[in-house]
């Protein structure tokens, strides 16, 4: 790893642990894309956390003094409705999610339903509304019948909190409604795929190894962009410490490490 040499065409900044921690602004933030933008040079912000839609990120940053619209933001939900749009065009989702995540998907068209037999495909997420009632609808949708989808938007674990604090994330819905239909997703759209980067490069019109994509996860960020190809940057102001970053395995690090964004600015 090296200090950050390079100037790219577009920077892909994750946000929770990189922009911002919990309501707060990190430090030289402000700085650093203010930078980028006077240079002409391109940013989106990405995240696999689904309790929020595009519109209500661009919002949260804006409130923050920074400059967001709804199309600078890629969320594992935004990305999840556009791989079913592809993949599964037509699809009836089931999906175990909170309103943000629903609106999100209603935005682009997809069809939603609660009923079981119309179901075509099973979507888990971040749901802080889970109860027994949607994991019996998942079941009930996917039991016996394996012509019926089954995806996850993203694969964390846990949401962490600042001070040390979390909440179980998607992978604990996700792993409830393998456990009793005994079926495996078949994709989990979020970071680390390759494709929150490829998509957002796209977007942006930019190349994905003209693109930097900062993080703070090395297991989500940064295995993303080494999957999708695009130079990465770790961040120490979020869920990784100086400590993770040297035990880390060599498939694992980043090609470039900074305290802060203000250290890239
Ligand atoms: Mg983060």
């Amino acid at each position: 790893m090296r200090a950050v040499d390079a100037l790219f065409d577009a920077y892909l900044l994750d946000m929770d642990g990189t922009v911002y921690l919990g309501d707060a602004l990190l430090p030289g933030v402000a700085a650093f894309l203010g930078r980028v933008e006077r240079s002409g040079r391109r940013r989106a912000f990405t995240t696999n956390n689904t309790t929020k839609t595009r519109a209500e990120y661009a919002a949260k940053l804006r409130g923050l003094g920074l400059t967001a619209e709804p199309g600078d933001i890629v969320t594992s939900g935004s990305l999840t409705a556009a791989w079913i749009r592809r993949h599964r065009p037509g699809a009836r989702c089931f999906v175990l999610g909170e309103p943000p995540l629903l609106a999100e998907f209603a935005q682009a068209g997809i069809a939603l339903t609660k009923d079981p037999a119309e179901v075509t495909l099973v979507v888990t997420s971040y749901d802080r509304t889970f109860a027994y009632w949607k994991l019996q609808t998942a079941f009930d949708a996917l039991r016996g019948r394996p012509e019926v989808g089954f995806i996850a938007t993203h694969p964390d674990a846990y949401c962490p909190f600042p001070g040390g604090q979390g909440e179980p994330d998607a992978a604990a819905v996700t792993a409830a409604v393998a456990a009793c239909t005994g079926r495996r997703c078949e994709a989990v759209i979020g970071k680390p795929s390759a494709a929150m980067a490829v998509t957002a490069c796209a977007g942006l019109g930019v190349a994905v190894g003209r693109t930097l994509l900062v993080g703070d996860r090395l297991a989500t960020d940064i295995a993303a962009g080494r999957a999708a190809g695009t130079p990465t940057a770790l961040v120490l102001t979020g869920d990784t410490s100086l400590e993770d970053l040297a035990a880390a395995p060599d498939d694992a690090l980043p090609d470039y490490a900074v305290a802060s964004l203000d250290d890239l600015a």
